[in-house]
């Protein structure tokens, strides 16, 4: 039996590297060379800093990692699509694969005992192997690199569910509160799908700075005291058809909302703390559909790594930091600090 190095989480803002075994895929499972495994905010969140989750983001000690991508080494028995040599990208929670949500395909909203999310409780991305579920693994296209490909499992899914969830069309214009990788994410994705223009905010001037120069959005503008009327007056007042929060911020989420044109929409992304605000001023008079969007289905994903193929986008884009996995440690200092574009850890 061979061993591969891996990353933990032991919760106290330290990564603990550890030597595992190599799995071998049973039936069903491939085993996976890993090539990228990206880091989220909910990594930051919920188990880095601190062990904070619940249920499906409670962190059971596994190898870290739920953003993976990588090249199949080994292809267990009853294996139906993948063989030796293909490149996926990993949608990153396994499911009962019999439930309601399973069977439409969200395999986040799958609430069976058997469901397990990559790196929180089963192993995830930060070893030099995954064992994966075949169903959960996506052949990507050429066109696509494995950096593209960890972003698309988790960031990009997520951010692509939101925008299908208002309806972007080329008829909108788009606010994006909060311009981490998710918010990016929304912006490219948001142009792609012919929104404009495309407007973005935070709190970080090196974020604002970020998303200018990737000409993601139209214009950037600080989430300060000033925003409100920023906002306002690159509307005329009458706001922005569709919205999107990415921040989680109690304050972002609020600028969304009441910077969301009458009759718009608007989608919670960010996770994470409470918001409150005037429900008859900001939401039933303006006629506003205000949606809740978790990841993405696995079939949405699938739609996704064809449309990037098609549209020549390159997720890849918004990285700004590559380490290797020994450096784990530096990776998620950097992206602790909130102020960078997407942080990843990549194999040779
Ligand atoms: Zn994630
Ligand atoms: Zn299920």
């Amino acid at each position: 039996m061979s061993t591969m190095a891996a990353v933990v989480l032991p919760g106290d803002s330290t990564v603990r590297p550890v030597v595992k075994d190599v799995p071998e895929p049973g039936p069903g499972q491939v085993l996976l060379a890993m090539k990228a495994s990206s880091i989220c905010g909910s990594d930051i969140r919920a188990i880095y800093r601190e062990h904070l989750g619940h249920g499906p983001e409670a962190y059971q000690g596994v190898v870290a990692g739920h953003e993976p991508c990588g090249q199949v080494v080994a292809v267990g028995p009853d294996c139906r699509r993948l063989s030796e040599g293909d490149r996926v990208v990993v949608y990153h929670i396994s499911g009962c694969g019999v439930c309601e949500q399973c069977r439409s395909g969200y395999l986040i909203g799958c609430t069976d005992p058997f469901r397990a999310a990559y790196g929180w409780q089963r192993d995830g991305g930060h070893a030099d192997y995954l064992l994966a579920e075949e169903v959960t693994c996506l052949p990507m296209p050429d066109s696509m690199s494995y950096v593209d490909g960890a972003l698309v499992s988790c960031g990009f899914g997520t951010a692509y569910e939101a925008l299908l969830r208002l309806q972007v069309s080329g008829l909108d214009s788009l606010l994006v509160t909060g311009l981490g990788p998710v918010g990016l994410a929304a912006a490219m994705l948001g142009r792609a799908m012919g929104a404009g223009p495309i407007v973005g905010t935070d709190v970080s001037a090196e974020r604002l700075a970020l998303a200018t120069t990737l000409g993601l959005v139209d214009v950037a503008v600080a989430g300060d005291e000033e925003s409100a009327e920023r906002l306002a007056e690159l509307t005329g007042g009458r706001g922005f058809s569709t919205s999107v929060d990415c921040s989680g911020s109690s304050a972002a989420r609020r600028s969304a909302l009441a910077n969301t044109a009458t009759w718009g929409r608007c989608a919670f992304v960010g996770e994470g703390g409470t918001v409150d605000f005037d429900v008859s001023q900001m939401m039933i008079h303006k006629q506003i559909a205000l949606h809740g969007s978790w990841v993405t289905s696995v079939g949405h994903m699938e739609d996704l790594i064809r449309h990037l193929d098609r549209w020549q986008l390159h997720p890849s884009d918004i990285v700004t930091d590559t380490f290797g996995l020994e450096e784990a440690d530096r990776a998620y200092e950097l992206a602790d600090r909130g102020n960078s574009g997407k942080v990843v850890i990549t194999f040779p």
